[in-house]
């Protein structure tokens, strides 16, 4: 029984019912390909086709969007999707592949688009036919996210899009972007606006997408380029002015937070996915010979991963009271204290993970002696993204610091 399932109400009960036999009989096999880290590595058509035909299979099955109504495709149900996420880690099913689609994009256009234009993109989205790319990041504006420099000039009722995005993860296989612009440029903050925009249909024609190579050797996210790119003034989200409102909502479902749940990461083990947690580490010690002996036999080693476990065990139960209603006194309190953990340790993990595999560390993906097939090496280097990707930890801690704790201002 999972940890929430004694607390389930009789509606709940059956939908839990309904994800575990439909998950037992429909689990997707073993994929025929690599399998990246993360959905922000997603590099070929191959893994794509494979994640993608997954996440529609369980939208299908209802366990996608399940606590949005059913006008704009989702089940209408009550705090389901939590319970949806609990059975998909449980049953360790592949990751869903719109990752920005259904954490960010969606609660934003589901609380900020007409109903028109939620009614058409939300059920594309949840399925995962349409994948969405997020166009925040500029090559100016990164933790300064107001200073984006993206402009819309208006024509009409259409607008004129001239700028530079960068980092922009899985916009080489996204349909549509949420894009924050400016639209004056006498404002820092309320010169900003919100669209989303069709970015497959223009590439080449007000829109070009570059892939950029990660130190992994992968290509996730991408520069985008729009020149004289021209979009209908009915794809701006609110009201002219209002982008940074309306980025804020996106912000908030990044990080966790918000009302509508974003459906579950999964768990998958497999041959093709590796996983940074001191369990593979402890595997990984085991079966790594040091002068003569496994090298889990070493006290000094041996410290060290137990300082990780107690570590990992701390993100554990702070991770649990991030779900506990009575706590959530700041909406990103303790959201904001798991991405800063999760991501450090991750870290940490890797580079123990390396000095334990000593000279083998070297050898990487594709090498038959790398140990676990080189992934170590692969989730290392990844991890270096992930205390960057959504708020850098110095970023995190200034707001924890400033706004969570109500410490003096950094200058
Ligand atoms: C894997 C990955 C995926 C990403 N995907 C996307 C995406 O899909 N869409 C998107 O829009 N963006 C994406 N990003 C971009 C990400 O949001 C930015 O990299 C991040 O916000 C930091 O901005 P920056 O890179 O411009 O660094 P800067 O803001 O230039 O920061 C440089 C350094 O200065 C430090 N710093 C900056 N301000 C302060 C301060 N006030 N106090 C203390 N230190 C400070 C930072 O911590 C950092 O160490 C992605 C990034 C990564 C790594």
């Amino acid at each position: 029984m999972t940890e929430s399932a004694h607390q389930d109400t009789p509606e709940q009960v059956e939908f839990r019912e309904h994800c575990r036999t439909w998950l037992a009989a429909n689990k997707p096999g073993e994929p025929g390909v690599r399998l990246p880290l993360s959905p922000l590595e997603i590099m070929t058509q191959e893994q794509l086709d494979y994640l993608q035909a997954w996440q529609k299979a369980a939208y299908d099955a209802g366990m996608i969007g399940c606590d949005y109504p059913v006008t704009v495709g989702g089940g209408s149900r009550s705090d389901c999707q939590r319970i949806a996420n609990e059975e998909m880690k449980g049953a360790r099913t592949p990751f869903l592949p719109n990752v920005i689609g259904l954490g960010m994009a969606a609660p934003t256009v589901f609380y900020h688009a007409q109903d028109e234009l939620k009614e058409r993109l939300l059920p594309r989205l949840f399925s995962g036919e349409d994948i969405w790319c997020q166009g925040f990041s500029e090559p100016g504006a990164g933790s300064d996210l107001a200073s984006v420099q993206t402009f819309a000039e208006r024509k009409g009722d259409k607008w004129l899009i001239n700028g530079h995005k960068v980092w922009t993860s899985l916009a080489h296989f996204a349909e549509w972007m949420i894009l924050l612009l400016r639209t004056d440029r006498s404002h820092k903050y309320d010169g900003l606006s919100y669209f989303v925009v069709p970015i497959r249909s223009a590439l080449g024609n007000g829109v070009t997408v570059r892939p950029l190579i990660k130190m992994t050797g992968e290509t996730g996210f991408n520069e985008v380029i729009f020149e004289d790119l021209e979009v209908d003034d009915s794809y701006r989200l609110d009201e002219l002015g209002k982008g940074w409102q309306v980025a804020m909502t996106t912000l908030l479902h990044e990080r966790g937070a918000g009302d509508l749940k974003t459906p579950s990461a999964g768990g998958m083990k497999s041959k093709t996915t590796h996983s940074t947690t001191t369990s593979s580490l402890i595997d990984l010690a085991r079966n790594t010979m040091r002068n003569g002996r496994p090298a889990l036999e070493d006290p000094l080693l041996r410290d060290q991963i137990m300082q990780l476990i107690i570590r990992e065990a701390g993100l554990g139960i702070n991770q649990r009271r991030a779900r506990v209603a009575g706590l959530q006194d700041h909406p990103s309190r303790l959201l904001l204290q798991n991405k800063l953990l999760a991501s450090e340790i991750a870290q940490d993990i890797g580079a123990l993970a390396l000095e334990i595999a000593g000279a083998s560390a070297s050898l990487y993906l594709g090498d038959s002696n790398a140990p676990a097939g080189g992934q170590w090496p692969l989730s290392y280097m990844n991890s270096y993204g992930m205390t960057i990707a959504a708020g850098t930890s110095e970023v995190q801690r200034n707001i924890l610091g400033e706004r969570v704790l109500g410490l003096a201002k950094s200058k």
